[in-house]
């Protein structure tokens, strides 16, 4: 594995070193991932666009004054389930700003009108409706969560994540990214990756890598996250995404990291991080992801085949088909796997709760992958 003090020194690289760095990193995918790479066959549902930060890169929020914003209804919820079971999805995701009922009255309010006053209340339940109602596997993005927060999403939903993003305090002051996101302080974001170990939690998490940090910061972003892991063994995957610029965010005007940065992280990453922790890139951020793959990815992260990009509407989803073709293209082939890791469902004694094991394992197949692999796009 690569040291701290040796990935410290790879912020300037040849091209030869790159490659050489690559080959290494692929290696170490093929030893531990052989020559599968997966994907979760997911529907987003975005449960609100309300929060209480104000990331500078955030497309996706809405102050509570907007016309747009909004809490989904348990009927929205469905019926959006329902559109990714007929199109052979084994995972929901809910993503959600964070806790915009702590800052905003109206936020609240319409929480009220649903019959809760905390939104993780509100998911908890959504989680519940969609175990009861579908055949779907929840997993939750609700970003910063206490202890009692964890306990009351757990029995609910299969697995749990949270991007750390970066642990740079420098970027949470006035004109960078996390100004004003009292969830994005890095302090806040560690313990909350801490406590999801304690609590043997199946997590994702990950670094958005071109907001503004050091190399320095996003080498020590991904320590604290195998530390993490090292001591708890609960991080399933870390998802390296490159920041996307927008015509209408503040860091309009904030230039995208190259491809070869995001390789470098990447390779970086595959060889700081626990060869058993699954390392996932985008593949809708960038039109030659297909590189990735040679950069030690093993996984392409969620692809809905139903609803868009929330995060980034402006990148659609490729379609299965053709990223089935790119990854069989490098020698790969792809299949469909649930959120869970197979890691963690045989480890299901520690790592589920006991009223997810038998949903979980009747989708799987013996190697813990999906057990119905739906051919590329339906539609
Ligand atoms: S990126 Fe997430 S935390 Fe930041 S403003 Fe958008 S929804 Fe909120």
């Amino acid at each position: 594995m690569l040291s701290l003090e040796t990935a410290l020194t790879l912020g300037n690289i040849s091209e030869t070193e790159l490659a050489d760095l690559m080959q290494a990193a692929s290696d170490v995918r093929e030893k531990h991932w052989g020559n599968v790479v997966t994907y979760s066959r997911k529907v987003f549902v975005p449960l609100t666009n309300m929060c209480r930060d104000t990331c500078s890169y955030c497309t996706f929020v809405k102050h509570p004054d907007h016309p747009d914003a909004n809490i989904m209804s348990p009927e929205q919820v469905l019926a959006t389930a329902r559109r990714g079971e007929d199109q052979g999805c084994k995972e929901l995701l809910f993503s959600l700003g964070e806790k915009p009922e702590l800052r905003y009255e109206k936020a609240r309010a319409a929480l009220n009108q649903l019959g809760y006053d905390s939104m993780v209340a509100y998911l908890a339940d959504m989680c519940q409706l969609v175990l009861d109602e579908t055949s779907l596997l929840p997993h939750v993005n609700a970003g910063t969560l206490s202890d009692d927060e964890i306990d009351q999403l757990r029995p609910y939903s299969a697995s749990m994540g949270m991007m750390l993003e970066t642990i740079s305090r420098r970027l949470t002051q006035k004109g960078q990214a996390h100004y004003a996101c009292p969830d994005k302080v890095p302090v806040q974001r560690l313990r909350t990756l801490e406590r999801t170990g304690q609590k043997q939690v199946p997590f994702t998490t990950g670094l958005l890598i071109g907001i503004g940090e050091t190399w320095e910061e996003r080498v020590e972003a991904l320590a604290a996250i195998n530390e993490a892991h090292r001591r708890h063994g609960h991080i399933q995957e870390v998802i390296i995404q490159n920041f996307q610029t927008k015509p209408d965010i503040a860091m309009a005007n904030h230039p995208e990291p190259s491809l070869d940065d995001m390789l470098r992280t990447l390779a970086v990453a595959r060889l700081m991080l626990s060869p058993e922790i699954s390392l996932q890139a985008p593949p809708n951020l960038h039109v030659r992801h297909a590189d990735y793959l040679a950069a030690g990815i093993n996984d392409w992260g969620g692809i809905s085949p139903v609803t868009i990009d929330f995060i980034n509407p402006q990148h659609s989803w490729p379609e299965i088909d053709a990223l089935a073709a790119s990854t069989s293209k490098a020698g790969l082939t792809l299949q469909e796997r649930l959120t869970i890791y197979p890691r963690f469902l045989r480890n299901h004694d520690v790592f589920m709760d006991p009223a997810l094991v038998a949903r979980a394992s009747a989708m799987a197949r013996t190697d813990g992958l999906a057990k119905h692999q739906v051919s590329g796009d339906l539609v």
